[in-house]
Parts: C-alpha cells; structure tokens; sequence
C-alpha cells in the first residue's frame, strides 16, 4: 500500500525548530515514511492512493502522553464507547497510557497491578482501534512495589509507570519507589497538584515532584487542581531533565504561566501537551487541537511551538519513533489547515489566533484512516483523493 501526497504547502517535521520538509511531496509505504521530495518527481500511477494537500500544511500526527484507556476504545469513567475513534478525527493519532486506574475493580496488591499493567500492555501490542497506536500498560505505583518487580514487568514488556493513585501515607514515601521505578528502565509519570479522584492523596507538592523526579511532571497545570506560581517557577527552574506536562483537563492560567517560565528558561523541549482525559473532565475529542490553540494564542508559545509539543517534544521524552516526518520514521501523518472562513492564511495561523484548525487527512501506520474529519471544521483549501486503486 503506498500513498503519496503532493502539492504540500508548509508543513513541519515534529523538531523543536519546526523545520519545514525538503519537499513539497512524501510517500508512504510499508508503514513508514518512505520518500520525501518534489511533487514534480511523483509518478501518480506508482501509488495506490495519491492525496493533492492543495497548499495546506502537513504535520506529524499528536501524540497525546495522558489518556486514560482501559481495554478496547472504551472509557468506564464516562460511559463512553468509541473515544478513541473521536481522538483520531481530532488529530490524535497516537496515545500514551497515564495507568488503567479507571479500570472497574482495578486492583492495588501488588501482584495484581503488576498482572494489570501486563494485560494493558498484551491487548493493545498489536490492536489499533481505529488506527489508533495505543502505548498501554502502565504500573500504578503502591506501597510494596520493589526495583525486583520493576525488573520483572520490565522484562514483560511494560515500560511505563504512574505515580499518583497509590495507597501511600505520605507524598514523600513516593519517592524510593518512583527511584526503583526508573532504576529498571521505566518512563515514570507523577501526578502534580492538588488531589483529582476520591482516594487519591490530598497534594503533590514542587517539593515532592523535585525529589521524585519523575521523566514526567503530569498535568504539571494541574489535574485539575493546579500548584501556586511559585511552585511553578521551581518545577521548571530546579526540575531539568522532568518533561513538562500542559493538559487540557487542567488549569489554563498555569499553563501559560509555565510555557512561559520555560520559554525564559530556554527549556522549550520539556513541554509536553496533552489532555488527562478521559476523566472527570470528560471526552475531549478536540483536546489536543484545543490545548494548541488556547496556548498558542494566549502564551508566548507560537503555532509551530505548540505542533512541537505535541509530537517531536513527547516522542522525545518517551523515545519513540513516531512524532518526526522523516524517512524510516511511522507514516502517522496530519493535513491540516485554517478552517473554511477562518481569518488565518494557513494552520499555523489558526492556532495563534485561537481557531481550531482543520484535520483534512489522517494517516496512521501508512493507512488512510479518513479524508475529512467528522469533528473538526472542513479545511479552507480543496484538499482531495486525485486516485485510488491498484498500483499497475
Ligand atoms: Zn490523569
């Protein structure tokens, strides 16, 4: 299956730069980007499907680090079958697991969170709802879990932890556990701010986030009880090395007290833009779109910013492949321009004006998951499938 598209007008590569691609073309094939270059160098009838972008810009597809999945594309906290399939028209073609808490029953022995986040893990390795790529499977640390255990679920294949939900007396008893955590090779998420969920603690305080040190300060804005501006100030002035996590299921004045903090502090590659849904807050199938647009308008954080944080910045922190347009990287790829009777002259544009932009095509894992979103607003320009079929 390859599919080309041509006529790409601006377009950037996931880097924290916002480099634009080599090309007005790319070709994906196999899974994976396979070609980038001119669209004068495309032999339309080498493709099954040839996509004209028609000047609109193209981008690598979200990754949103915090999403609540449980098993299949379904959310017991809101009821709700199918989110997943919204995310993905909402841009989203990629999620990171923050733990199956919302798992009914869920349990807290350590044997069973440890067969918990094995089983996450198993039912999404090769299942993509929708096309989605779920990364699934994340320990919730409680008390009693030790740097062996971490070994073992490592070698299982989980990769991931969040710290958070336990039964701990103490914030600070967090802290050797979330050390034995990332002692074994595991990307460790901490919960930050005030309490979200009955039963979970009161407040993860600056001074227990800076003496985990998680890789991840989640929903640093708050989940969605955000910490005071000068706590802010320490996670991101003493916090190196802890991705900065700005969710939309938090507080929007503390997210843009910290896009800005890190900004000054030349931090930009920390900041991390998610949702932390579903929750309390819902199903929030334009999340990541809507955190990009809120940011980019009222912070210091430009469009191209913000498409960084939401893609080559995560694949950063969690070392996955997928967040580059570059040839070899997954073929997750976003057409997206200014909605039909928007003010901007392209993406970018919309995002700093606070407009949602459109997603006109999602390709996830080389596959044409859609040509128009059923969420989003349809795009300004007459993007369009020009063939589909066989190769000759
Ligand atoms: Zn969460």
């Amino acid at each position: 299956m390859s599919v080309a598209l041509v006529n790409i007008g601006d377009s950037h590569t996931g880097d924290t730069t916002g480099t634009v691609l080599a090309g007005d073309a790319l070709v994906l094939n196999g899974g994976d980007i396979a070609w980038i270059g001119s669209s004068g160098d495309v032999s339309v009838n080498d493709h099954e499907t040839v996509i004209d972008v028609a000047g609109a810009t193209v981008i690598p597809g979200l990754i949103d680090s915090h999403v609540h999945t449980t098993f299949g594309d379904y959310t017991p906290r809101q009821g709700m079958i199918g989110f997943l399939d919204s995310y993905l028209h909402g841009g989203t073609t990629r999620v990171i697991s923050a733990s199956e808490v919302h798992v009914p029953g869920r349990p807290s022995d350590v044997v069973g969170i440890k067969a918990l986040a094995v089983a996450a893990q198993r039912c999404f390795a090769d299942y993509r709802p929708s096309g989605v790529t779920v990364h699934a499977g994340s320990v919730i640390l409680e008390p009693g879990l030790t740097k062996a255990d971490f070994d073992e679920v490592r070698a299982a294949g989980v990769w991931l932890a969040k710290a958070g939900f336990g039964a701990f007396a103490e914030p600070m008893d967090y802290v050797p556990v979330v050390h034995a955590a990332r002692d074994a090779g595991i990307v460790v998420m901490a919960h930050t701010g005030g309490g979200s969920i009955p039963g979970s603690l009161s407040k993860i305080s600056a001074d227990v986030v800076l003496a985990m040190r998680p890789d991840i300060a989640g929903h640093v804005n708050g989940g969605p009880t955000s910490l005071d501006p000068e706590e802010n100030a320490r996670i991101v002035e003493e916090g190196d090395g802890i991705a900065l996590q700005l969710v939309q299921a938090g507080n929007l004045r503390s997210a843009i007290d910290i896009a800005d903090r890190a900004l000054a502090k030349g931090a930009f590659h920390r900041l991390l833009i998610a949702t932390d849904t579903p929750t309390g807050t819902g199903v929030i199938s334009l999340g990541m779109l809507r955190q990009m647009a809120e940011l980019a308008s009222l912070s210091e954080l430009t469009g191209r910013q913000v498409v960084a944080a939401a893609t080559g910045n995560v694949a950063e922190v969690y070392g996955l492949a997928a967040g580059r347009l570059a040839v070899g990287r997954p073929a997750d790829v976003l057409v997206v321009d200014t909605p039909v009777g928007g003010r901007a002259h392209n993406a970018f544009g919309a995002l700093e004006i606070g407009d949602l932009p459109a997603v006109a095509v999602a390709v996830t894992g080389g596959e044409v998951r859609f040509t128009k979103s059923r969420n989003t607003p349809p795009p300004s320009r007459a993007v369009r499938v020009t063939r589909t079929g066989a190769t000759r």
